[in-house]
C-alpha cells in the first residue's frame, strides 16, 4: 500500500500552551498519522459534527490495517468525502475569571434598585470533547480558547444573575450577599452541572466570589452588618456588663474578694477579651470560636473534634469527610446541610425568619433576641 502523500499531525507545542483547543488548519486524509499524546485527545470533525474522538496516547496510521482501533475514522475517511478536520483538546483543568461587564439591577426591598457587579475564579476541565466539539466548533465556530473561554464566562455571570434573582425571589436581601458569597457559591456551581453538560465542560471549583455594591450601598450595608455581629455577641455583651455590675456593686463579686472597684472594672472588660480570646492551651477549654462566626452552625470533625461550618464537606483541619446533617428543601425535597440559608438546587430559602418589630432586622425563627438590635423576639 503506497504512503505517499500522507501526513503527520500532532498539537505543536508552540499551539498548545494555555489553548484549551486547537483546530488543525488543514483537513486529514486516509493514510495519515496523528499522534495523540498524553494530556491530549484528538476529535474528528465533519460537516458541523464530531465524528469520533481518539483519547488513548499513541501514534495512529489511518489505514485499513489499524482499522481494529480507529474503524469509525477509518470508515468515514474512506468515504466519498476522504476527508475530516482535527480538533485537539487538552486534559487538563483550566482556570478562568469572570467579571460582568455589565451590572446586574437587584431590586432590593430595603435600597431599591441597585447595581451589583460580580467577579470570581473557576476552574473548568472537558468532560465530554464530542459535545464540546460539536457546540464550539461546530455551532459557534470557533477556533482559539479566548473565544471559548469567552463564552464560558459569560455564561457563568448569566447563572450568577439567574441564582441571585431566585435568592431574592425567596427572600435575600442586598445586605445578606456578603454573608452568602459561600452559599451563592453552592447554588451556581450545582447550577452549572445542568448547564455545562451540554457544553461538554465540568465546572468543577467556583472560589473568589466577589459582588460589589456601589459605595453608598456599601456603607449603610457596613452599618447594618456591624449591627448584626454586635446582636450576634449580645449575650456575651451582657454577660460582661453584668461582671461589670457585679464588680461595682460592694456586696459582692471581685470587690468582696478584696479586689478595689477600678480594678474590678478593669477585671471585667479583660474577662470579656478572654471570652473572646481564650488563653491558647488552656486545659479542658472549649474550641474557640471567633465571635464573627458565633452565628455560623458549627459541626465538630467526628476524627479530631475540630468546630466546621456545617456546610464544609470536609474538616478544614484534618480533612476527614464530615457526616453533616441534612435536612429537606421544603420545595424540592433536596437534602440540603442543615444551616445552608438557602437550597442550593433550586434557591429556597431553607431557615424561616422573623423580623423585630423594633428594627426590621430579619433573624432565624429559631433566634431569642435580635440579630440587629438585641430586643428579645
Ligand atoms: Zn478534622
Ligand atoms: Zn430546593
Ligand atoms: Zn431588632
Amino acid at each position: 500500500m503506497s504512503l505517499i502523500g500522507a501526513d503527520t499531525f500532532k498539537w505543536e507545542d508552540i499551539d498548545k500552551r494555555q489553548n484549551i483547543m486547537y483546530r488543525m488548519p488543514r483537513n486529514i486524509k486516509f493514510n495519515d498519522n496523528i499522534v495523540v499524546r498524553e494530556d491530549e485527545m484528538a476529535v474528528f470533525f465533519r460537516d458541523g459534527k464530531a465524528l469520533a474522538y481518539i483519547d488513548r496516547p499513541d501514534r495512529y496510521a489511518l489505514t485499513s490495517l489499524n482499522a481494529p482501533i480507529v474503524g469509525k475514522i477509518v470508515k468515514f475517511l474512506s468515504g466519498v468525502q476522504q476527508q475530516a478536520e482535527v480538533v485537539y483538546l487538552q486534559k487538563r483543568v483550566f482556570d478562568g475569571k469572570f467579571g460582568s461587564k455589565q451590572a446586574y439591577q437587584f431590586r432590593d426591598k430595603e435600597f431599591g434598585m441597585v447595581n451589583l457587579r460580580v467577579f470570581g475564579e473557576f476552574r473548568y476541565k472537558i468532560a465530554a470533547p464530542e459535545n464540546f466539539v460539536n457546540q464550539f466548533v461546530g455551532t459557534f465556530n470557533f477556533a482559539t480558547s479566548a473565544e471559548v473561554e469567552d463564552r464560558i464566562k459569560e455564561q457563568m455571570v448569566i447563572l450568577i444573575y439567574d441564582s441571585l434573582g431566585d435568592m431574592k425571589n425567596q427572600g435575600m436581601g442586598v445586605a445578606d450577599i456578603a454573608s452568602n458569597l459561600t452559599n451563592i457559591e453552592q447554588v451556581v456551581l450545582t447550577r452549572t452541572k445542568e448547564h455545562f453538560d451540554l457544553y461538554g465542560i465540568t465546572i468543577d471549583k467556583l472560589s473568589g466570589l466577589y459582588i460589589s455594591l456601589p459605595e453608598e450601598v456599601q456603607k449603610a450595608v457596613d452599618t447594618k452588618s456591624s449591627m448584626t455581629i454586635l446582636g450576634a455577641n449580645y449575650m456575651q455583651y451582657q454577660t460582661g456588663q453584668a461582671m461589670r455590675d457585679a464588680a461595682v456593686n460592694p456586696a459582692g463579686g471581685a470587690a468582696a474578694a478584696g479586689v478595689g472597684v477600678g480594678a474590678g472594672i478593669g477585671m471585667g472588660w479583660s474577662m470579656v477579651g478572654a471570652m473572646t480570646q481564650p488563653p491558647a492551651g488552656a486545659p479542658g477549654a472549649p474550641a474557640a470560636q471567633p465571635a464573627q462566626v458565633a452565628a455560623v452552625p458549627q459541626v465538630a470533625c467526628p476524627k479530631c473534634g475540630t468546630q466546621n461550618p456545617a456546610n464544609n464537606k470536609f474538616c478544614a483541619s484534618c480533612g476527614a469527610k464530615l457526616s453533616v446533617a441534612t435536612v429537606p428543601c421544603p420545595k424540592c425535597k433536596a437534602e440540603v446541610p442543615e444551616g445552608t440559608k438557602f437550597c442550593p438546587e433550586c434557591g429556597t430559602a431553607m431557615v424561616a425568619t422573623k423580623k423585630c418589630a423594633a428594627c426590621g432586622v430579619e433573624s432565624p425563627a429559631t433566634s431569642k433576641f435580635c440579630a440587629g438590635c438585641g430586643k428579645a423576639l
